[in-house]
């Protein structure tokens, strides 16, 4: 009887748990166990009075605010302070950048499916589309990525086209002469540029995202804004933005390029203004810059403008005509031709009050501003250049993998190369869903500055997988290089992508796990600023919450575990259903195992990066899974789609769990680390890639003529049937796709032993000859054939040529 009992009260403890009520249950649980008792006979009087009095005073303690804080927290509240991770100025300011959007859900352990789900993304304005299909077509159009390269620039042509066609100014706002457009107007024009060539992408995603449009938007003067907005839309001005130096490359904050405020006599007349000293490389556009964006540091060791000496990052605009500047020198940022290079000011001079960024006001707020332009900016130039690759590289693998035969077989069909393709398709299909929903995000005002740092980190290694797997596929053809080559373009920009706006293994460990735990989790920042500013009560509220979380989290978390997630609340309706259940009973483990990963290594979790980049994974693939889910809610129930949102789902939700092993096996506390193993995997690891089944219908889905090809490429440039590369390759393709009904024939003619076995070019002949095939069917076999011929051939080039080739 006793057992029942107290059974019945761990149910009762679990059911409410398990919904969040983690005081509720331990008092109701306490209560129904001791009523139990008695009633089964097990206690003696005494001892039940004596419990039931404790469990009273622990909960009239816990219950009530007032006692608790005088009882318990004020005792607690020390012992945190040394526990929690101080905030130095830089790392504060950037948690306090952006906002906390999907990434709390996840964070907080019971995903609110039915908001992700009632939530729609903005889809293109009319205006966006018709810049899409008009002047987007027509500079892809007028590009030749191959010339690029070997002329080391874009043609003179084409950037007139891009400044005249306000390229350069698609985030500024209409009534300062820009396009004004959308995140995701602005991220899909990135795109389709990025699949004709990186170079004129990179040109024109740079003055649009952090830079002086951006900052002037957001934070500059009127003045300023009527200086210099409608110049830069115009393309009258090109922009760079200089923060990197040799001294201050991810440690931005570390520059030591300074800003002496002192005064100067110039042309008779006393200006305040700024003497500035700096070196900075790496600077995209800075070799044909005219207006240079200056992070820096500011000092007034006169005390002119305050009683401070140092005041701070702050940021400048810099007219590049003003003496003392010297540029244009280039880098080679591996081979890839845009405009890159350094910068060094010696004894610039320029007016305070017209070169500081939001004048006098924003001295010193530099870095606020530099990361809450990140908090958004991540997710679209960075994002929008990977998903460009990842797409041209289904379009181009889909197709080659029909059209290029070796044993008589399109390559296509061997197991071999369905591995690859299927994780490019399913790869293209995620990251293009993580756009769409990260876009749709900023466009309903939020600036996710996790979120957006993971689509910057993981869309870019998406497109370095990809990119990968695509060269393995074309083999040889994919390392001769030459007009017909686009992807080993796309393989030179690889490692760009990777290092630019937080180079991806820093954005890993410290952006998306360090800052985002404490930025995404619903009470460790309240618990740290609390304490900063010793309010017990604040201390309290979040403390108590944060155990109640956990208490949630640990039942929530073994009981999906156990019941197989089966428990999950998630949107029933959907034949995905199971695998938002998997992602809720991770998020619980995760938040978890993410609370006792701070409490067992405190500040020092800081330090162990290995945890927190696998941490940083987990979240990563929670996000990426999520908006795959949303993306095959949102349209196209296709069978396609239905493979490749599997596809995606199993993926993530493998790597999820390999993350959350990862960081169990490395737990220094051990025991811990074996009791959160039995709660979080109690029987083990179960989930696994993507079944090889699964694995051939996705790859399948992009080969031949199928849908999928073209719908998981809708962003990218498709140039006309008589270009040598992609556009040959369509071609052909369409030809070896009318072929292969004829070359059925042929197969099912040998095995019926109606031909005798020979090799493809001789069969065809034979099988005209023998009457098998018609002379019309020999004709598209030959057709057929000398497409493929065409689309296998490769670039060579005469010696001379050869020397002068980039
Ligand atoms: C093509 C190109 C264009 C660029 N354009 C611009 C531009 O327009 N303006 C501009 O200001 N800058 C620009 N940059 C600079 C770019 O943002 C930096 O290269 C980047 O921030 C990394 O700095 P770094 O190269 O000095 O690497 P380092 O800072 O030396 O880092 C080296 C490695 O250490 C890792 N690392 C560093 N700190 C940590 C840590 N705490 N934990 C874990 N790992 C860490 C990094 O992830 C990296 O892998 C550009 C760079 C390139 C290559």
């Amino acid at each position: 009887m006793i057992w029942i009992v107290l059974l019945l009260a761990l149910v009762l403890f679990a059911a409410l748990a398990f919904r969040g009520l983690g005081f509720l249950a331990w008092i109701a649980a306490t209560g129904a166990a001791l009523v139990g008792w008695r009633l089964a006979g097990g206690a003696h009087p005494t001892l039940l009075a004596a419990c039931t009095i404790l469990a009273l005073a622990l909960a009239i303690v816990f219950g009530l605010p007032p006692l608790r804080r005088r009882l318990v927290s004020r005792f607690v509240m020390p012992v945190f302070a040394k526990v929690l991770p101080r905030l130095g100025d830089t790392e504060r300011i950037a948690l306090e950048a952006g906002t906390v959007w999907w990434d709390g859900d996840l964070f907080g352990g019971m995903p609110d499916w039915q908001k992700l789900l009632d939530f729609s993304p903005a889809p293109l304005s009319a205006e966006e589309q018709a810049f899409m299909d008009g002047p987007v077509e027509e500079l892809c159009r007028r590009l030749s990525d191959w010339e690029v390269y070997q002329q080391r620039d874009l043609p003179p042509e084409i950037w007139r086209y891009i400044k005249e066609q306000r390229f350069l100014g698609m985030i500024i706002p209409k009534e300062h002469g820009g396009l004004g457009f959308s995140a995701i107007g602005h991220s899909r024009v990135v795109t389709r540029i990025a699949s004709r060539s990186v170079t004129a992408a990179v040109t024109v995603m740079v003055p649009n995202s952090l830079g002086p449009g951006e900052l002037l938007l957001h934070y500059g003067t009127d003045a300023q804004k009527q200086k210099y907005l409608a110049r830069l839309a115009r393309g009258e001005e090109i922009p760079c933005f200089a923060l990197t130096g040799p001294e201050a490359g991810s440690d931005a904050a570390a520059t030591q390029s300074e800003g002496i405020v002192e005064k100067r006599v110039i042309d008779g007349v006393e200006v305040l203004g700024l003497r500035l000293e700096w070196k900075k490389r790496y600077i995209t556009l800075a070799p044909v810059a005219t207006l240079i964006g200056l992070a820096f540091r500011l000092k007034d060791p006169s005390r002119l403008i305050g009683d401070q000496e140092d005041r701070g990052i702050t940021c400048a605009l810099i007219p590049r005509a003003t003496p003392g500047i010297e540029i244009g020198q280039r880098h080679d940022p591996m081979g890839v031709p845009f405009m890159n290079g350094p910068i060094v000011g010696k004894d610039v001079f320029v007016p305070l009050d017209d070169a500081v960024i939001g004048g006098r006001e924003q001295i010193g707020h530099g870095w606020r501003m530099l990361m809450e332009s990140l908090a958004a900016g991540r997710s679209i130039s960075l994002p929008a250049l990977s998903i460009g690759a990842a797409q041209l590289a289904t379009r181009i693998c889909g197709a080659y993998a029909t059209v290029r035969e070796q044993f008589d077989t399109p390559i296509g069909r061997f197991e071999g190369i369905e591995e690859p393709l299927a994780r490019i398709a399913g790869k293209t299909y995620m990251m293009t869903a993580t756009r769409t929903l990260t876009c749709g995000a900023l466009d309903a005002g939020e600036k996710p500055a996790v979120l957006s740092a993971i689509a910057k980190a993981y869309l870019t290694e998406g497109m370095r997988e990809v990119v990968t797997d695509a060269m393995d596929i074309r083999a040889g053809a994919a390392i001769q290089k030459g007009p017909r080559n686009a992807l080993a373009r796309m393989w030179d920009a690889v490692p760009i992508g990777i290092t630019v706006e937080g180079a991806n293994i820093l954005t890993r460990s410290m952006i998306i796990y360090g800052q985002g735990a404490i930025r995404c989790h619903p009470f460790v920042q309240h618990e740290i600023t609390s304490i900063a500013a010793n309010d017990l009560t604040a201390f309290d509220r979040a403390l108590f919450g944060h155990i109640n979380l956990l208490a949630r989290n640990a039942t929530r978390a073994k009981l999906l575990a156990w019941s197989g997630s089966r428990l999950a609340a998630a949107p029933r309706t959907e034949d995905t259903v199971r695998y938002y259940q998997h992602l809720s009973r991770f998020s619980a483990a995760f938040e978890l195992l993410s609370d006792v990963a701070m409490g067992t290594l405190g500040g020092s979790l800081k330090r162990r990066e290995k945890i927190s980049g696998r941490l940083a994974d987990a979240l990563a693939f929670m996000y990426l899974a999520s908006c795959a889910l949303k993306r095959y809610h949102d349209g196209g129930k296709t069978t396609a789609n239905y493979n490749l949102v599997r596809w995606s789902a199993e993926h993530c939700l493998y790597r999820v769990q390999e993350a959350l092993l990862g960081v169990l096996e490395n737990l220094p506390l051990r025991p811990a680390a074996v009791l959160l193993s039995w709660a979080i995997f109690p029987l083990g690891a179960r989930f696994r890639p993507p079944s090889d089944r699964l694995g051939a219908r996705v790859a399948r889905d992009i080969l031949e003529d199928r849908e999928a090809r073209i719908n998981l490429t809708e962003d990218i440039f498709v140039p006309p049937p008589g270009e040598v590369g992609l556009g040959a390759l369509e071609a052909a393709l369409t030809k070896a796709v009318r072929a292969i009904p004829v070359e059925t024939k042929l197969r099912d003619a040998v095995r019926a032993g109606r031909l005798d076995r020979a090799p493809g070019y001789m069969l065809d002949e034979m099988g005209r000859d023998a009457g098998v095939i018609t002379p019309d069917e020999y004709k598209l076999l030959q057709e057929a054939d000398a497409a493929r011929n065409e689309v296998v051939a490769v670039d060579a080039f005469d010696p001379q040529t050869f020397r002068t080739l980039h």
